[in-house]
């Protein structure tokens, strides 16, 4: 196995990629050694690539969403064997700190993510914790396994949100994150899900997966659309996928009085400027989300009424992984999900 040579793409420089040749680390007793079939492009590693992610400084080693078969198991494994098509939760955790001794361990005091850690996914093989696999069920392709990490992060974003039945929902962005959560609100009872692009393609998209409304800010403002959903009282719950200080005030200012925002965007420029009385006047309430925690079991579930696979809107082989982020971050290719395969 550590004969075998693995190509792991790693941003080295705001905009380019380049590929690390390395042999394929050995599993250790608890680990498994996975040969990645399907490895999607996620929001984060557009950030990392333009060199603005607040917590992954260059050159960094990228992909995290992914889905392949085992190839070889530690001496200790009994979750899979060879030949397994497996997905992994592709965090990283200490095991030993407060948080994670109570299960919590997505408030690890030392939380990292296997990308960070020079283990990125835009690559042939990756070495894993047997603890974070999961198998892949027969629903699921190696496409749409490969997809099991950002529909985690939006059933933990829509679980803190606590979406109740008849709820009015306002989804700002409909990148791949915002349409999953719209879909989920849906399935959780949610009558209205409104959702926020400037994109006709990805408002089509959020239509098929089960939004309600579509609103595009160039043809109507996000408020006046809110005012006619809503009859001017605002909405009950709204999400911020994208990461910016507009968009954070809108998520804001759509709630009705006690409604509650979810910010799950990642903000380049890290200091906004918010209506704070609003706080106060509405009782408002916002809180962030990130990552998943026990998510991946929840996902696995919902994924049986989500086609996740028509998030895929572009495939390239893993050499071409420069073109692919490229494509990713040029607003005119209609990309939604790019997944590679190496
Ligand atoms: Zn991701
Ligand atoms: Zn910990």
């Amino acid at each position: 196995m550590s004969k075998l040579i693995n190509r792991v793409g790693r941003v080295v420089a705001p905009g380019v990629v380049e590929f690390l040749k390395r042999q394929v680390e050995e599993a250790g007793p608890h680990q498994v050694v996975v040969k990645i079939v399907s490895s999607a492009i996620c929001g984060s590693d557009l950030h990392i690539f333009k060199g603005k992610h607040p917590s992954a400084p260059l050159p960094v080693t990228i992909g995290h969403e992914f889905s392949g078969e085992v190839v070889a198991t530690g001496s200790e494994v009994t979750k899979v064997k060879i030949g397994d098509r497996v997905t992994v939760e592709p965090v990283v955790t200490c095991g030993k700190c407060m948080p994670c001794r109570t299960g919590n361990y997505g408030y690890c005091e030392q939380i990292s993510f296997t990308y960070r850690t020079g283990n990125g996914a835009m690559a042939d093989y990756i070495t894993v914790e047997e603890a974070y696999l999961y198998k892949l069920p027969e629903h699921l392709s190696y496409d749409a396994g490969a997809l099991l990490e950002p529909l985690s992060v939006a059933t933990h974003a829509v679980r803190r949100a606590e979406i109740e039945m008849g709820e009015k929902v306002l989804v700002i962005g409909a990148g791949a994150i915002g349409l999953l959560i719209a879909a989920l609100c849906r399935l959780r009872g949610a009558t209205e899900v409104a959702i926020v692009d400037f994109l006709p393609k990805r408002l089509e998209m959020a239509m098929e997966l089960g939004a309600t409304t579509v609103i595009n800010p160039s043809e109507q403002s996000v408020e006046e659309a809110v005012k006619e959903l809503t009859g001017g009282s605002g909405v009950d719950k709204s999400f911020e996928c994208v990461g910016m200080e507009v968009t954070f005030n809108q998520a804001m200012m759509a709630l009705r009085k006690n409604g509650l925002a979810t910010i799950v965007g990642i903000f380049e420029q890290p200091q906004i400027t918010i209506p704070a009385t609003r706080f106060i006047t509405h009782e408002i309430r916002v809180q962030g989300s990130q990552g998943y925690c026990w998510d991946f079991p929840v996902a696995l579930e919902m994924s049986k009424y989500i086609d996740l696979e028509k998030l895929i809107t572009h495939q390239f082989p893993l050499e071409d992984l420069q073109q692919a982020l490229e494509t990713s971050i040029d607003p005119n290719s209609g990309s939604i999900k790019i997944v590679l395969h190496p």
